[in-house]
């Protein structure tokens, strides 16, 4: 086949006139997302028998540390960037989770289903987003749970968060994590966002 200048200039103004309608067309009105922060999540092991669950760790945040960070940050409308937090240390042991703080790091439990690790990950890292805007000495966690159903949703799917919830639920400690997800649930997803709304603004500047 013999395909002259023209041809070959023609379709290549074909083709990017296509790229630039399928640009346009992708892009949705109004709420373009901005890229999330690239957050560098490091997983080491308490001890040797934890090697498996760092690596299953490791293989998640690889694969799913853009998408989680933006579903974090889409529904808290807060930015790992802006408050400085983007180099986290976690600690993979046989414990309860933990969120840590700044230079203090998580603290993840190996033994969990990969669903599991995968929520309560953006649980961990959700408290730490939020962290600023409450005091140490505050559970926050009603507040976090305002917000952290969408961001599940939106990482991993409706049924994926329902049954994240009722694991949370059957959580037992010094937190009644039950009557906190009932609480924040027994809100339609409108009033959770707005309420999460009004107290972030009113704290965002302390
Ligand atoms: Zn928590």
């Amino acid at each position: 086949m013999v395909i002259t200048t023209v041809s070959i200039r023609t379709h290549f103004v074909a083709l990017l006139v296509i790229g630039l309608v399928q640009a346009c067309a992708a892009a949705p009105k109004g709420a373009a997302r901005s890229e999330p922060t690239r957050l560098k999540l490091t997983f080491s092991a308490e001890a040797d028998s934890f090697r498996g669950a760092v690596h299953e760790y490791d293989s998640l945040w690889t694969q799913d540390g853009v998408r989680i960070t933006r579903a974090l940050e889409t529904a808290a409308h807060l930015r790992f960037a802006e408050i400085g937090d983007t180099v986290i240390r976690a600690i993979v042991f046989e414990g309860g989770s933990s969120s840590g703080y700044r230079e203090s790091p998580m603290r993840m439990r190996a033994s969990y289903p990969l669903a599991t690790k995968r929520a309560t990950l953006m649980h961990e890292l959700g408290h730490r987003l939020q962290s600023d805007l409450f005091r140490a000495s505050e559970n926050d966690h009603p507040f976090l749970f305002l917000w952290l159903y969408a961001a599940w949703v939106d990482a991993y799917g409706e049924d994926f968060a329902r049954e994240q919830v009722a694991v949370e639920k059957r959580r037992r400690g010094r937190m009644d994590y039950a009557a906190a997800w009932d609480e924040a649930l027994g809100l339609s997803p409108e009033a959770r966002a707005a309420r999460w709304d009004s107290v972030r603004s009113s704290r965002i500047h302390r």
